[in-house]
């Protein structure tokens, strides 16, 4: 692994680099920076989202521009207004310390004049999508029959979006000596073709397994009904409360109803898609950045190359047709070495695409039970409790309303005066989880193809302490079983919900791991008890005979630690 300075850039851009808290080069930037600074090969760089890409080709790009020149060295093709405005204020950023050097964005859903003027002063490097581009070379006012290095920033996205004639256009014009670079994270035959028509004695850079998901996303999967994925979508946001991410959604009017029945729930949510005017896209964009927005709700092309850093979550509301579509999406989240958590909420004939999407991205996927309206209010509520207890009181500030506010509270003793503030924030949500209905449904994957195995398997029945009463059905014995024994495919047969307790069956393989997992396990503050039922007899027989297991409760087992569906 080597270190920014090995890589050969210059003391301004290492000084930038430092600013920017960058530590080691990514693995991306570790083979291409070198190879940029060193020779004229044309390179197609492929890479997942996220690893780095524009610092790759940003950091040499600089060192190799000649600042006394005042003219357009560089010309850097990507497809989205957000994605140039991105990467210019990235190059400004590596260009902190770097005296004189311009780097102007030009793109379209603007007026074009001000970027007329901008052009007419002279930049060393320009960023642009490619029909603003198109329109300003055959305007004459962009010239760049001189450059000497093009950059081509997600091909295979501009290609999607339906550039490719524009490209041709513009590669055409373009001088023969330049040096080529083209970033991808996918090699379809559209960007092959790219590649074979305008790019000469190629070096191709990979970093990672191509198209695979980065290392440090966790994928997990609900199932619902389709007409439950509101519903679902809020709990998910409920549960996680330092939630901060974007949720796909498939159309524009999707987008939008979504983000409006969010913010009407009280969400800082907002929608970004192409409807909406450059100026309140642009809105949408700065709120989301500083945070006063949660959670974006976007279709894919609006969301394109956003670099937000940190997001915890992105959310497919839909599963994508395409699973390449997928990668992208999940690639906006776990970005630089950091992890995050990509969330689909399917209904219950996504199995199969669940299985095609785990193969594409080579991870296993979690299936993950909706949390019940109990478990989130308690989340919520010790959330609550703990910002209560770390909050910085400053004294100076509130001392002059104290007296007042004490003594309007007065009547109030400390225990009141607790549940009066938590009712306070508390009451919307205890109303809308009041009799809260469980939204699963279980995911065929678990239901099938197990009981498809049945004949060849030989089952244990199993007793367990939990029953209707409290919250069981057949979904979420699965989970739990699946949880506690951390693997997902031990074969379930039979099961049998009473109202106090359960009956399953378990692959006899299993029978002994099962209970040493359910060891000391606890299930909303009481004891899970589990244990093999006596004889071993059917299930029918069992509730004939009125089985009702005796249990000592084993007070120091509650110790344990406590079973949680959700980390
Ligand atoms: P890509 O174009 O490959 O999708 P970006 O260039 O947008 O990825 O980079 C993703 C994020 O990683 C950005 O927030 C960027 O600032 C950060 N980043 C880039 N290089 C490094 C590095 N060497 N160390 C830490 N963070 C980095
Ligand atoms: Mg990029």
């Amino acid at each position: 692994m080597k270190i920014f300075t090995e890589t050969g850039l210059n003391n301004e851009l290492l000084r930038a680099i430092n600013r920017l808290g960058f530590e080691k080069p990514t693995p991306i930037q570790e083979k291409i920076i070198p190879n940029i600074l060193n020779s004229d090969n044309d390179i197609i760089g492929l890479a997942q989202t996220g690893t780095g890409k524009t610092a790759g080709f940003g950091l040499p790009l600089i060192q190799k521009t000649d600042i006394g020149k005042r003219s357009v060295q560089s010309l850097i093709l990507c497809p989205t207004r957000e994605l140039c405005m991105q990467i210019t204020s990235d190059l400004k950023d590596f260009a902190y310390y770097t005296k004189g050097l311009s780097a102007i964005a030009i793109y379209g859903g603007t007026n074009i004049s001000p970027q007329i003027q901008a052009l007419k002063k002279g930049a060393h490097i320009i960023i642009g999508t490619p029909g603003r581009t198109l329109d300003l070379i055959r305007r004459g006012i962009l010239k760049i029959n001189g450059i000497s290095t093009l950059i081509l920033d997600e091909a295979d996205e501009m290609l999607n979006m339906g550039f490719k004639e524009d490209l041709d256009a513009i590669l055409k014009t373009t001088p023969e000596g330049k040096q080529t670079l083209l970033f991808s994270a996918t090699m379809p035959d559209d960007v092959r073709r790219i590649a074979d028509n305008y790019m000469n004695s190629l070096v191709e850079i990979t970093a990672g397994r191509k198209n695979s998901g980065a290392e440090n996303i966790l994928h997990h999967y609900y199932v619902v009904k389709a007409s439950n994925r509101y519903p679902a979508l809020k709990r998910i946001a409920d549960i996680n409360t330092k939630i901060y991410g974007i949720v796909f959604c498939r159309t524009r009017n999707e987008t939008k109803d979504v983000a409006d029945r969010l913010i009407q729930d009280g969400y800082n949510a907002d929608a970004l898609h192409g409807e909406l005017s450059q100026s309140q896209r642009d809105h949408v964009m700065q709120r989301f950045r500083n945070r006063s927005l949660q959670l974006l709700i976007a279709t894919d092309v609006a969301a394109r190359g956003i670099d937000v850093s940190d997001l915890s979550h992105i959310i497919n509301y839909n599963l994508p047709d395409d699973p390449e579509v997928y990668l992208h999406r999940s690639g906006r989240t776990g970005r630089a070495g950091k992890s995050g958590i990509c969330i689909s909420i399917t209904h219950s004939r996504e199995g199969r695409r669940i299985k095609e999407l785990e193969h594409v991205t080579g991870k296993k996927f979690q299936y993950k039970i909706i949390p019940g309206g109990r478990e989130i209010c308690e989340r919520r509520l010790f959330n609550l409790i703990d910002n209560v207890e770390n909050v910085d009181v400053d004294e100076s500030k509130i001392e002059s309303f104290m007296p007042s506010i004490y003594k309007k509270l007065e009547w109030l003793g400390r225990e009141d005066l607790i549940k009066h503030f938590v009712s306070v924030e508390f009451n919307r949500f205890l109303e809308y989880y009041r009799n809260a209905p469980d939204l699963n449904i279980v995911p065929e994957k678990d239901l099938f193809i197990k009981k498809g195995r049945g004949n060849k398997t030989t089952y244990t029945n199993i007793y367990i302490n939990i029953g209707s009463k409290r919250g069981m059905n057949p979904s979420n014995l699965i989970a739990l079983v699946n949880e506690a024994m951390r693997k997902r495919d031990i074969s379930i047969g039979k099961i049998d919900v009473q109202r106090s307790f359960s009956f399953f069956e378990i692959d006899r393989e299993y029978d002994q791991k099962l209970l040493s997992a359910f060891d000391g396990a606890i299930y909303e503050d009481q004891p899970v008890i589990v244990e093999i039922k006596s004889g071993n007899k059917n299930i029918e027989a069992g509730r004939k005979n009125g089985y009702s297991p005796h249990h000592k409760p084993t007070g120091n087992k509650s110790k344990g630690k406590k079973r949680k569906k959700h980390k």
